[in-house]
């Protein structure tokens, strides 16, 4: 891969420039996976194309036309002031017009793909202005990317359908991949979208097209059989189209889990924790049940409030006993749906208080502020029960990254095991209680409790069970699913990434 040129597309930039006090100034979203593919473009001396979202990204100080030389990450070596030959890479932002992000983000990308990625057809709204917007940008990302006269192009997520059939029109020769970090559904799912052919037949425009499990490439494969009469699928799982071969593979992306461990060790994790405690008195003897989500209505927040209400309602000896502890973040504002689920979830954690609530007790309460890295594992850390109930979700990061943030089941040698991220010997870890619904699922169960979300009275039960657990079958299974969050780490779905990229020879089917 090091001697080809590497574009790599997504909707999102790896770093904002915003105006603080009339100053351009750049933010850089935290996250494993900015971090990950940042490290692979700088590796090549490619380029990033992405949409320039942020208010100061033009600025004439900035780079008028939006295009930025990054340079390489900082690595140990650099500080120790050692010379760095690696090339960094050139930032191609898009400017899109206004009423274009409207409709072909957030209108066909999350009113449209999201949903049916994620099986759910009430926040599905077809309007005709979304599809024209998503060819538009579509375009728009594809001409950029053939603008950088690129060897191979890695396209991210669902934002970017079509781009690869446009590339590939330019570019018959290079090689594409794109890695879709959301489900697939089911052919009799992905029906009710009116595009579902033009979808399938842009996406394979590319060599190869990755998801997190094979469930989701078998449903994708299966869309293709029946949605792209003139497209074959072999038997070994590989699609024939227009004279090539297209295949597809599974790789579940995963977290830095040392990274995760040592951020969970660190002061700033204590400090605000502690800040936690005092501001919502917090009492030492409740135990800690945690949530941390985007609100968004695939995460089924509104069900783990349903089953918390039930549980005590069921069980009325455990009120008192636990505090429920919601992170919450604000997302896709713009869209109705988004703005009801926000409300509706601000509304059963009152009417747990109201229901439930004492002079001395609060069931639930609820965090919105923007916390970092650190500040987040302090959370993950310190919750005695972890609940991720997603009605449906394509691997979700936060169980990896709660599982990751108890620590290493044993300290390794040489290092104290504080700072290697381990628990100090008599911390007892927290019990995840997993949807079954989620790509970590398949991995992270059955170490984690296994949940069906809309089945209310079973997962009130598995609270119960993940509270009441003791402290050997804790340590136990959090052994087990600290294991599996290394097998799958992020490095591990780079490195497959990358031989994915590297691919070799094109195949060219025969007929
Ligand atoms: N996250 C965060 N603050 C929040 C909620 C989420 O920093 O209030 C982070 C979380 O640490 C994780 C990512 O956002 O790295 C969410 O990834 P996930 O796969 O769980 O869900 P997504 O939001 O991508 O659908």
């Amino acid at each position: 891969l090091a001697d080809r040129s590497l574009v790599v597309v997504s909707n999102r930039e790896p770093y904002v420039h915003d105006y603080v006090d009339g100053e351009p100034t750049v933010e850089r979203p935290t996250g494993g996976l900015v971090s990950a593919l940042d490290g692979v473009v700088a590796e090549t001396g490619g380029t990033w194309v992405a949409w320039g979202s942020g208010d100061a990204d033009f600025d004439p100080q900035v780079a008028p036309d939006g295009r930025v030389e990054m340079p390489p990450e900082p690595v140990e070596a650099d500080e120790e002031g050692e010379d760095d030959d690696r090339p960094g890479y050139t930032l191609s932002r898009l400017d899109l017009p206004r009423r274009l992000v409207e409709n072909y983000y957030y209108g066909y990308s999350n009113q449209v793909l999201w949903p049916i990625c994620h099986l759910e057809a009430d926040p599905v709204t077809v309007d005709p202005a979304f599809a024209d917007a998503y060819r538009e940008a579509n375009r728009r990302f594809a001409e950029r990317a053939v603008e950088a006269d690129p060897d191979v192009v890695w396209f991210q997520d669902y934002h970017l359908a079509l781009a690869p059939q446009y590339v590939r029109e330019a570019r018959p020769d290079a090689r594409l991949v794109q890695f879709w970090h959301v489900p697939w559904p089911t052919a009799e799912f992905f029906e009710i979208c009116p595009q579902a052919t033009e979808l399938l037949r842009g996406l394979l425009g590319n060599d190869a097209v990755g998801f997190h499990l094979e469930r989701y490439a078998a449903n994708f494969r299966d869309c293709v059989a029946r949605f792209v009469p003139e497209a074959t699928v072999t038997d070994a799982g590989a699609i024939r189209y227009d004279g090539r071969t297209v295949e597809t593979h599974a790789s579940p992306i995963g977290v830095d889990g040392d990274r995760v461990a040592r951020n969970a060790a660190s002061d700033a994790a204590e400090h605000y924790w502690e800040r936690v405690v005092a501001r919502y008195d917090l009492r030492e003897e409740r135990s800690v049940v945690l949530g941390v989500d985007r609100l968004d209505y695939t995460k089924g927040i509104v069900e783990r409030l349903d089953a918390l209400s039930h549980l005590l309602e069921t069980n009325p000896e455990l009120a008192g006993e636990f505090t429920y502890v919601q992170k919450g973040t604000r997302t896709r504002e713009r869209i109705p749906a988004y703005r009801r689920y926000y409300d509706e979830v601000r509304a059963r954690i009152a009417d747990l208080d109201r229901a439930y609530g004492t002079e001395d007790w609060t069931p639930a309460i609820y965090i919105e502020e923007d916390i970092d890295d650190r500040e987040l594992a302090g959370l993950y850390r310190h919750a005695d029960v972890a609940v991720v109930s997603s009605r449906r979700d394509g691997m979700n990061l936060v169980a990896k990254e709660f599982a990751a943030a108890q620590g290493r089941p044993a300290p390794t040698a040489g290092l104290a095991p504080e700072a290697n991220g381990a628990p100090a010997r008599d911390r007892v870890p927290g019990a995840l209680v997993l949807s079954r619904f989620v790509g970590a699922a398949e991995s992270l169960c059955p170490a984690a409790l296994s949940v069906n979300p809309y089945d209310v009275g079973g997962f009130a039960s598995m609270i119960r069970e993940a509270l009441e657990m003791d402290a050997n079958e804790r340590r136990e299974r959090a052994s087990a699913m600290r294991a599996s969050v290394e097998a799958t780490d992020i490095d591990a779905w780079l490195a497959a990434q990358k031989r994915v990229l590297a691919g070799g020879e094109r195949v060219v089917a025969d007929d």
